[in-house]
């Protein structure tokens, strides 16, 4: 009995390689702009210890609660595949020494795992860029990271990106907020979904998150944190629009906003578009000045985002956006048992003298004519035909497969510099 086809994890996708292109666009031209803002590149592992994520992201939450992939290990010990990359980047930090009395301006890119409902730019693994800058308390970071996370959109050539921010308050101000808005919920109790009636008790801020349409009007309605905040989180608050203003970044600010993880303070801040349906979201992040503490160090600032790659790239297929072209420069077709040893030895001369050539080497055999049909099917701009007559004569002859001009033969010693205009 023949085996049935084995699929991939549902929520988790394959990217292949035409698709390939607009990551490469994206990670380019991101990784070209955070370096600019002299940030630097962190990678860490995959898998952390599940206890991390429990105390960071907070056990209230949908990530906590439902959403990540935990398993023992062969030790017995739980193990997480991590849901999202700060934790990690603040555990590395503190495990590593970064934050003794030192600025850092960090990045990471690469897969995060929440078990979640799989929908159009909602996915069971996907994958985040993320900024995390460590030791500065002062709004003038905040409005830094914002600029950058604008710039990504402006370099990308994405339009119709909104900026929403809100403050969250200190602790202090927070708990004055959580009693106005238990108060305020439990009087609405029955109009409340129920999640929303889980959480008054254990975290009431999370209602305002709430996706469900039914409860927008009674959310809109709910005391705003905002009229709650204390002095110093005010001034934060007002510093960082100015800010935004001077370097003519537009915001609106969304008191409703209170982000999907307990660590943030102060600060928070969304990238919202209109144009993917109801997964609009495609940058987030905040202020979590109380994180690094919390997993071990002493007390230290801290400011950052993700965004979501597939969203993004989801946008940038829906624009007319220009990709560099990465199909090969030039195809060699080889004719002839003799010409393929010769073949292969000057294709690596080639590459050995244009380290910037793609040359795509014809390997299988076959007809001149089945060869000519791949070259053009490889997307090259020229055909580098070696058959027995050119092998004789030690030449090439050169064929151009996306113009007129006539094939011309070039002597193989010359060869390397016909084609560096094509490069
Ligand atoms: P959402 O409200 O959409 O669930 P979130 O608040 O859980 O988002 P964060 O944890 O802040 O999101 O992650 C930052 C960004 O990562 C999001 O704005 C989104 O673009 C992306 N993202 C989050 N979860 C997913 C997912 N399951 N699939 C694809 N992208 C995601
Ligand atoms: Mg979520």
């Amino acid at each position: 009995m023949p085996s049935s086809i084995i699929q991939a994890i549902r929520g988790m996708k394959d990217i292949l390689p035409t698709e390939m292109l607009y990551w490469h666009y994206l990670e380019t031209t991101v990784r070209t702009v955070l370096e600019s803002y002299g940030y630097q590149e962190i990678r860490t592992p995959l898998l952390e210890k599940t206890e991390l994520f429990c105390r960071s992201i907070g056990e209230v939450t949908d990530i906590v609660e439902k959403e990540m992939y935990t398993f023992l290990d062969r030790n017995g010990e739980s193990l997480t595949l991590r849901p999202e990359g700060t934790a990690s980047c603040v555990r590395a930090g503190v495990e590593n020494g970064l934050f003794h009395s030192q600025i850092q301006r960090l990045w990471y890119m690469g897969p995060m795992f929440r078990y979640e409902r799989p929908q159009k730019g909602r996915y069971r693994q996907f994958h985040q860029i993320g900024v995390e800058v460590y030791g500065l308390a002062t709004p003038d970071i905040d409005a830094e990271v914002i600029a950058m996370s604008h710039r990504f959109w402006h370099h990308l050539g994405l339009k119709n990106i909104t900026l929403q921010i809100n403050s969250l308050g200190s602790n202090q101000a927070r708990i004055i907020y959580r009693q106005q808005l238990i108060d305020y919920f439990s009087a609405h109790y029955n109009a409340l979904d129920e999640d929303s009636q889980r959480r008054l008790q254990t975290n009431p801020l999370r209602i305002l998150d709430s996706k469900n349409p039914t409860m927008q009007t009674l959310l809109s309605a709910a005391p705003k944190l905002l009229d709650c905040l204390d002095i110093e989180s005010k001034e934060h608050f007002e510093q960082l629009r100015l800010l935004l203003t001077e370097m003519q970044i537009p915001y609106e600010i969304n008191p409703c906003l209170v982000r999907g993880l307990d660590y943030y303070n102060r600060t928070v801040f969304e990238w919202i578009t209109q144009d993917l349906g109801a997964q609009g979201t495609i940058c987030a992040g905040g202020r979590y000045d109380q994180l690094v503490e919390q997993i071990g160090k002493k007390p230290t600032p801290a400011f950052g985002f993700a965004l979501g790659v597939e969203r993004l790239i989801a946008l940038l297929q829906q624009e007319t956006i220009n990709l560099p072209n990465n199909s090969p420069h030039a195809y060699l077709i080889i004719v002839g048992d003799a010409s393929t040893r010769h073949g292969l030895r000057l294709a690596e001369n080639l590459r050995s003298q244009l380290p910037q050539l793609r040359l795509l080497t014809h390997c299988g055999g076959g007809s001149f004519k089945n060869q000519f049909k791949r070259a053009d099917k490889s997307g090259a701009q020229i055909a580098l035909v070696l058959g027995e007559d050119e092998l004789q004569k030690q030449e090439i002859t050169i064929k151009y497969l996306r113009t007129d001009q006539p094939q011309i033969c070039v002597a193989q010693t010359d060869l390397a510099d016909y084609l560096k205009p094509f490069i």
